[in-house]
C-alpha cells in the first residue's frame, strides 16, 4: 500500500495519470472524476478521464467535459493511455467488473492504482484506498483527499467545487438522504464559497429534461406502474420497443424509479428495463431494507442498501417473475 507521503512525492513531479469511473457514469462518477481532474491539471500532470461508456446529456456541461475520453468510442487510445499511466485513480467504484473491458486493462497495468470510493466490499486491486461506506458520495472523499489527506485546500477552485458539488448533490438525493450529514452540508457550504453556483447546478442537472424524457416518464407512471401492496413494492418495467418508441437516450431513464418509491407505504421500488443484451434492474428502498442484498444474491449486482442495481440474462417477463418470487423471502421485512 502507498502511504500518503509517497503519493505526495509522486505528485510532486508531472505524471501520466488516468482517472476512471464506473460504467454508465452518474453525477457522482463524473463530478468526482472531473473534480479530481481539475485539481491534478493545476499541478502540471498529464491527466485523462476515461469513462467505460457514455453518460447522460445533463452532465455534459461539467467543467472540462470536452476532455473526457469514452472507452467505447476510442478503445485503442484508451488502452494506450492506461498502459502508459503511472497512476490510475479509480473513482466511485471498487470492483473492476464495474468498468467493463477497461477492468482487465487496469488490472494488468503497472501503474499505481488509487481507489476513492464509498461502495461495500472493495475488491483487492488497489495500492491506495480512501474509502468509506458512510460517505454520501465519492465526491465527498475526493474533497477529503485533496483538503485533508494531501493538505492542499489552497488549490481548491471554482471548477473543482462545481464538479464536487454536483457529485454530493446527485448521490445524496439533493441533500435529503441520511448520508447527507451536517459534515456534508458544511462541505457543500465550503464548495459554494469556492464558487459552486448551487442553484445553477441544480437547474442544469434536474431541469434539463428532453420532451421525450417527460413523455416517457408519463407513460411509465400511467401505464407501466404495478403496485404490489402485499409486499409494499412498486415495479415499473419497460421493453426495448418502448425505449425506441420514445427515442430514449442515456440518462432519460435516470430517477424514474424514485417516482415508484415516492408512493405512500412503498418500501421497495424496482425499475426493470430491457436493454439490447440483458435486462437491467434498478432498486430503491427506504429505511433499513437491503436492496443491495437482493441485487447481489439474485441479479449479479450490488450497490448501497437503499440504491442498488444488477442485471439478468433472462428475458424481461421472466426477470419480473423472478423479482416477484424473491419478494416472498423478504415479505416480513417489507411489511415492517
Ligand atoms: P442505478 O440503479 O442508478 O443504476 O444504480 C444504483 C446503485 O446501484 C449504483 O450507485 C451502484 O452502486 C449500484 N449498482 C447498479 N448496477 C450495479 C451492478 O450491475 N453491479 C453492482 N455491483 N452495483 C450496481
Ligand atoms: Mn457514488
Amino acid at each position: 500500500m502507498l502511504s500518503i507521503s509517497e503519493i505526495k512525492s509522486l505528485l510532486a513531479t508531472p505524471q501520466k495519470i488516468v482517472i476512471t469511473t464506473h460504467h454508465k457514469p452518474d453525477g457522482d462518477a463524473m463530478g468526482s472524476s472531473l473534480g479530481l481532474y481539475a485539481y491534478l491539471i493545476q499541478l502540471g500532470h498529464h491527466v485523462k478521464v476515461i469513462t467505460p461508456t457514455d453518460y447522460p446529456y445533463f452532465l455534459h456541461w461539467l467543467p472540462n467535459n470536452s476532455d473526457v475520453i469514452i472507452y467505447t468510442e476510442q478503445p485503442e487510445h484508451s488502452a494506450q493511455l492506461v498502459a502508459e499511466a503511472a497512476m490510475i485513480f479509480c473513482l466511485d467504484f471498487n470492483s473492476l467488473t464495474r468498468i467493463n473491458e477497461l477492468g482487465e486493462l487496469v488490472r494488468v497495468s503497472n501503474a499505481y492504482k488509487l481507489m476513492i470510493d464509498h461502495h461495500l466490499e472493495p475488491e483487492d486491486f488497489d495500492d491506495y484506498r480512501h474509502w468509506s461506506i458512510s460517505a454520501c458520495a465519492a465526491a465527498q472523499l475526493v474533497y477529503e483527499f485533496i483538503v485533508d489527506e494531501l493538505g492542499d485546500g489552497v488549490r481548491m477552485n471554482k471548477d473543482i467545487a462545481t464538479c464536487l458539488y454536483t457529485g454530493l448533490m446527485t448521490d445524496s438525493g439533493s441533500f435529503r438522504f441520511p448520508s447527507a450529514t451536517s459534515a456534508v452540508y458544511r462541505m457543500a457550504a465550503d464548495l459554494i464559497d469556492l464558487g459552486a453556483e448551487h442553484w445553477k447546478i441544480h437547474q442544469l442537472v434536474y431541469d434539463n429534461a428532453t420532451e421525450n424524457r417527460l413523455r416517457f416518464l408519463g407513460h411509465c407512471i400511467s401505464n407501466k406502474l404495478e403496485i404490489l401492496r402485499e409486499f409494499n413494492t412498486a415495479i415499473i418495467s419497460v421493453t426495448k420497443e418502448e425505449l425506441n418508441q420514445y427515442n430514449i437516450a442515456t440518462g432519460d431513464t435516470e430517477g424514474i424509479v424514485n417516482y415508484a418509491l415516492s408512493i405512500n407505504g412503498i418500501r421497495l421500488a424496482a425499475f426493470i428495463i430491457e436493454r439490447t443484451d440483458k435486462v437491467k434492474l434498478s432498486l430503491r428502498s427506504t429505511g433499513d431494507f437491503p436492496a443491495n442484498e437482493i441485487c447481489k444474491k439474485y441479479f449479479n449486482g450490488g450497490g448501497h442498501r437503499n440504491a442498488a442495481g444488477g442485471f439478468s440474462d433472462k428475458n424481461l417477463e421472466d426477470t419480473i417473475a423472478q423479482f416477484k418470487s424473491v419478494l416472498i423471502e423478504y415479505k416480513t421485512q417489507l411489511l415492517q
